[in-house]
């Protein structure tokens, strides 16, 4: 049903024709040694201290396909990082490697700031026929940075200026990117603080996040507490929070922890801000485009956004950016959120490609029924091993958070997150194959990205190198 790519260039016999679970198998026999490579020596001494993934995921990459990479000393390892999300067709996919050079071949100008080409026009026309007609029937598109973060600069400034209102609400546990403006809305305090702690304008909100509630309560409790408290905040005029230019929010919440917001949540949450008249921007950099089983999460709630923050995957493993909305917001005026790279066409070729692909194969449905099978056997390790407090997500972002299960509790009675035991789980899983990311509170919760090209036996294969690697805690 699946074209999925194969990893090997036929011409390449340096990686042989061997099909790669088979490869992986060795290696959970016999699980690398990681130890490093000149190009890790080198990086780490020339690139900044800021550097992240490579601190505990320490590999010099030569080579990718579908869901795999091959590292210099050619060793091969499943992608479950995959960009950070980015890459919903894997590496190298066909059609994408196509449309590139396709691109190239027609002489097209590279970067043409925001310059409209066929190029481009293909682009926004695929994008807004993904959208749901109501909502891009009067919706305009603002091409941004092209990172998420600077998509999210322009959402804020856009709703800023339609409202002429200052502030704005944002979700506890969130995460928007590292500019300064989407600082403003993280929950975590950590990359804050040494910018001088909570910037002010941002009135931070509870999330529906059952696990470790914020009210203490059941997964039902926490959800109508969470939407009572912020119907309450917009009502009451002696709340002390001016009435904010928008509210933000994730519907799973990736870096926080993998955190889904329960659909009817969000949609009383629609409700609310409707009726409050807030602007609801919505950040799909991470959810967007087919990851959680419906091209976009707000689709599994049936409701539309005001705003539509998105990035990642569109730009088919490129770098590009966008923020959609709703036409009466389009106040703002020439030049009001600007940048030299908004016009990178190999990007908008590479999205488009991606995009018709997604829906062609129907990989929002692909990737529903591959989370659910990859859901179902981490609960079923879940049931074995005791460290692992909750399995979480949809589709295909999933995660696992592991806990203690030796130790103290939480005054829900829940055993606390065990961040030194998922930094060692990550690393079990390096050695045996399979990139992870970790996130969430502390740190304490596996995450998977995987392309969404992924077959059952490559989500099997998943499955048994996390449940290998377990058994090493
Ligand atoms: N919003 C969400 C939900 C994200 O997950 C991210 C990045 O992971 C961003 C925004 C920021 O995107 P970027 O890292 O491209 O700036």
């Amino acid at each position: 049903m699946l074209s999925t790519p194969p990893l090997i260039r036929r011409t390449d016999a340096s990686v042989g024709t061997q099909d790669p679970l088979s490869r992986l198998q060795r290696a959970l026999l016999q699980p690398y040694d990681l130890t490093g490579h000149p190009l890790l020596e080198r990086q780490s001494a020339r690139e900044s201290s800021a550097r992240t993934y490579p601190r505990r995921i320490p590999l010099a990459l030569r080579r990718g396909r579908g869901i795999y990479v091959e590292d210099v000393a050619g060793r091969l390892f499943i992608d479950c990082l995959a960009g950070a999300g980015t890459l919903a067709l894997g590496h190298n996919h066909p059609v994408v490697v196509e449309a590139i050079r396709r691109t190239l071949d027609d002489e097209l100008p590279l970067h043409t700031l925001d310059l409209t080409t066929p190029v481009k026009d293909e682009f926004v026309e695929t994008l807004f026929e993904l959208l749901p007609p109501r909502f891009a029937r009067d919706a305009r598109i603002q091409f941004c940075g092209p990172t998420g973060a600077d998509a999210i600069e322009a959402a804020l400034k856009l709703v800023k200026i339609a409202t002429g209102r200052q502030t704005l609400l944002a979700f506890q546990g969130g995460y928007h990117g590292m500019t300064q403006g989407a600082l403003q809305l993280m929950g975590n305090l950590g990359p804050k603080a040494a910018l001088g702690g909570a910037v002010s304008g941002v009135q931070f909100l509870p999330y529906p996040y059952a696990f470790r509630s914020p009210f203490g309560l059941d997964a039902a409790g926490t959800s109508a507490a969470s939407l009572h408290y912020i119907d309450q905040l917009l009502a009451d005029p002696e709340g002390g929070v001016p009435r904010p230019a928008g509210l933000v929010t994730e519907l799973i919440q990736g870096e926080g922890g993998v955190i889904p917001a329960p659909d009817d949540w969000t949609r009383q949450l629609r409700r609310i801000t409707e009726g409050a008249d807030v602007p609801l921007i919505i950040d799909e950099v991470q959810t967007g485009f087919g990851r959680t089983g419906r091209m976009f999460a707000f689709e599994h709630a049936g409701i539309e956004p005001d705003v539509l923050v998105l990035s990642k995957a569109i730009g088919g493993s490129l770098p590009l950016s966008v923020v959609v909305y709703r036409g009466r917001l389009d106040r703002w005026t020439p030049g009001a959120h600007a940048g030299t790279f908004r016009g990178n066409q190999l990007a908008m070729a590479a999205g488009t490609a991606t995009l018709r692909h997604l829906q062609q194969e129907q990989l929002a449905e692909h990737a529903a029924a591959m989370g659910a099978r990859l859901n179902r056997a981490l609960l079923e390790l879940q049931r074995v091993h005791s460290g692992i407090g909750e399995v979480r997500g949809r589709g295909l972002m999933l995660g696992m958070e592991l806990v203690d299960p030796a130790g103290a509790t939480d005054p829900l009675g829940r055993p606390l997150a065990a961040p030194e035991r998922a930094v060692r789980l990550q690393r079990a899983c390096l050695e045996r194959g399979l990139i992870v990311e970790l996130g969430g509170r502390h740190g304490s919760v596996l995450r998977l990205l995987p392309p969404l090209i992924i077959t059952e036996r490559e989500v099997d294969a998943v499955v048994e190198i996390i449940g290998e690697s377990m058994k090493t805690l």
